[in-house]
């Protein structure tokens, strides 16, 4: 590998010009949260002295809210039931949910989800790149090409240059996965911009969007890395 290769690698982001905020909250389908306990938790979240026991815990409860938020305009019909008073008509969610972490910062998440949902179907997705074509390999994927699901969750905490959110929501396409939304931790304007253009039809959810990316491709001032924080391999 040259010099040049090896810099292109360590810093993807150098000298490459990023949109602003504002840029990226014009775009359509792109919710941020406004939930003062969301705002409270990320806080702590991203606070370099959290501990992975509290960063975990954290991660799981700011998935549990957000899936709350995602949720908020999903279908439902009535169903026949019996209280211990009487019969009525009640509400049941039209057809299955499904979610999709990432792995394997994903799973945190993942797991907040299922607290809401606990009837959901879990695939777990694993995607890296080739280091040479820079091509998506699947490393891990158990989905089913037949799914009848009312909607399904990608998630994935940190919405860095938009790479490895726009492989996944390519898979699950690939796959027939229908009604498919994104939700995230943090945005940077620009993975959120590279997203939109990539996946125009899919909703993201993010409890923030940050300022931008540094030359390695960090979210500023985000948390660092979150798959190192949730399982304390830093
Ligand atoms: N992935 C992370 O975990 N953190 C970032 O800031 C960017 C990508």
């Amino acid at each position: 590998m040259s010099d040049e290769q090896a810099n292109q690698r360590a810093f993807p982001m150098r000298g490459v010009s990023q949109p602003t905020r504002d840029e990226a909250l014009a775009l359509p389908k792109v919710h941020i949260s406004r939930h003062p306990v969301v705002a409270h938790k990320m806080a702590m979240l991203r606070d370099k002295r959290t501990a992975a026991p509290d960063f975990y815990r954290l991660v799981r409860e700011l998935g549990t809210l957000l899936a709350y938020e995602a949720t908020i305009d999903l279908e439902t019909q009535p169903i026949a039931i019996e209280t211990p008073i009487e019969g009525m008509s009640a509400q049941s969610l039209v057809g299955g949910v499904g979610i999709v972490p990432i792995l394997r910062a994903g799973l945190g998440l993942a797991d907040g989800f299922r607290q809401v949902l606990p009837d959901a179907s879990v695939w777990h997705l694993g995607l890296r790149r080739d280091e040479r074509t820079l091509e998506p390999i699947e490393y891990y994927n158990p989905l089913a090409r037949a799914v009848n699901l009312q909607v399904c969750f990608a998630v994935d905490p940190m919405l860095a240059t938009g790479g490895s959110a726009t492989d996944a929501l390519n898979t699950l396409v690939r796959y027939g996965v229908p009604h498919l939304r994104y939700v995230g931790l943090i945005g940077a304007p620009y993975g959120v911009v590279k997203l939109r253009e990539a996946h125009p039809g899919v909703p993201i959810y993010l409890a923030a969007l940050d300022d931008r990316l540094d030359d390695r491709g960090y979210i500023c001032p985000g948390l660092g890395d979150a798959g190192d924080r949730q399982f304390n391999t830093l």
